[in-house]
């Protein structure tokens, strides 16, 4: 009954693990990405080969509640040429130099008619900037400031060879089956060109997590969404709308690879169990952390936590988006995030994952002063001293186990991490002096 799921990741070698989530990002890191296109498909095949990934195509058109599936876009190449025929800003080198959803365009032009069209960061002037055009069409180039006030009068020959037709947009789920139909949410955004943090680190956690869990006895059903920003979530809702009844805890995780310490924000209704399972789990994680109350910007649990579905759907992230400089430049590069903390933030959704998994009520069967431990081994063998944080954990198990606190409730209370308070359920368990309520009463 018990599942194991932190101890046993506890015993993996986290330096090894942190190289192997590094390199599965530095896998993903070149392909260029988008909301629709032959980038997302080709970043979920890859997840495909660690993780069995089911695949959904929805077509341009489609309407998706208040929104559109946008035609989808594909790129070959995007170059500007100097007047001696060097590009001087060139796709090939690095994605982010071309706007994303830029439509096709061949022409000459001036420097003065060409500025319009660039994007550069004047307080950053070695990063290029990532920017995007979904909605409204247009096209540019993003070069760094210093290479902009290089460029010299003269004729410039444009090109974008991309296309945006009619097509799909793509997603992808990964479905762990376990003992309950209820599920566990873990979504995160696939739309990010080459950008580390925003997004990568998030797509490599979350396969990860999918690696770790997949062939265990489960309670819950998990739910792995691999899905482009915004319009990608709104999609996948609207075609699960009843489904969607089913998620019982969701977590989306998005920015978990950079240095900085945890954020988690909290769901819409803000006291779920995954908020509190959260909460718990980053207090005990040894690491700087700090919760947010929902608000209603940011990454796709604001869909999940519109009105409409107000999904128990919190966010984990390290440092939040927009904070850092780094956030939509390329300065968000394989540099900055590390292995050692994309091991960390790994670390964290699997002791979430313990929460869920164990947190259940339990009734003393003994409630009438405390029951003997000794005669029952469940005690120290020598008086005075203290007494242990673990004998600790099963008199705060016995005494709020009265079929109202659940097992976080009693961690909370106790200041004890979670995984010694199941622990110490556990053994109460097996020496006949707790009676577990059913699993769906927790
Ligand atoms: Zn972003």
């Amino acid at each position: 009954m018990r599942q194991r799921l932190f101890a046993d990741f506890e015993e993996r070698d986290q330096a090894e693990l942190g190289e192997k989530l590094h390199s599965f990002a530095r896998e993903l890191y070149p392909i260029c990405r988008s909301i629709t296109g032959a980038g997302i498909r080709e970043t979920l095949e890859r997840i495909g080969k660690r993780i069995p990934v089911k695949v959904s195509n929805v077509p341009t058109g489609t309407a998706v509640f208040d929104w559109t599936v946008p035609r989808e876009w594909n790129i070959r190449d995007a170059y500007i040429k100097d007047a001696r025929g060097h590009r001087v800003v060139d796709f090939q080198q690095l994605n982010l130099r071309v706007v994303n959803y830029s439509v096709p365009v061949r022409a000459t032009l001036s420097l003065s008619e060409l500025h319009p069209h660039l994007h550069s960061l004047p307080d950053h002037p070695d990063w290029i900037p990532y920017r995007t055009s979904y909605y409204r069409e247009d096209w540019g180039f993003c070069l760094s400031h210093n290479e902009r006030v290089a460029l010299e009068d003269g004729d410039y020959k444009v090109c974008i060879d991309s296309s945006l037709e009619d097509g799909n947009l793509t997603y992808g789920e990964c479905y762990l089956p376990g003992r309950s139909s209820e599920e566990v949410l873990i979504s995160c955004h696939a739309c990010h060109p080459s950008l580390a943090n925003d997004n990568l680190s998030g797509l490599t956690v979350a396969t990860a997590m999918a690696e770790f869990l997949q062939g265990r006895d489960l309670r819950y059903s998990y739910r792995f969404l691999f899905v482009p920003g915004t319009i990608g979530a709104i999609t996948w809702l609207a075609q699960n709308r009843e489904n969607a009844g089913r998620i019982r805890h969701g977590m989306v995780l998005a920015g978990v690879g950079d240095p900085g310490g945890f954020h988690y924000k909290k769901s819409r209704r803000g006291d779920t169990e995954i908020d509190r399972g959260a909460t718990q789990v980053l207090k005990h994680s040894g690491e700087a952390w700090e919760t947010l109350d929902f608000s209603p910007y940011g990454y796709d649990e604001r869909q999940y936590c519109s009105p409409g579905f107000n999904l128990a759907v919190g966010c984990l992230m390290r440092s939040v988006w927009g904070t850092f400089p780094e956030y939509h430049t390329s300065a968000d590069n394989l540099d900055f995030i590390r292995p050692a903390q994309l091991a960390g933030s790994l670390r964290v959704c699997i002791g979430i994952a313990d929460v869920l998994e164990n947190n259940r009520r339990y009734r003393n069967l003994n409630p009438y002063c405390e029951p003997q431990l000794g005669k029952r081994n469940l005690y120290r063998s020598t008086g005075g001293g203290s007494i242990g944080t673990e004998i600790n954990a099963r008199l705060w198990v016995l005494n709020l186990s009265d079929g109202e606190n659940s097992l976080l409730e009693i961690a909370e209370r106790s200041g004890l991490p979670f995984p010694t308070i199941a622990d110490a359920a556990e053994l109460l368990l097996d020496g006949g002096l707790l009676a577990p309520l059913p699993e769906n009463e927790s």
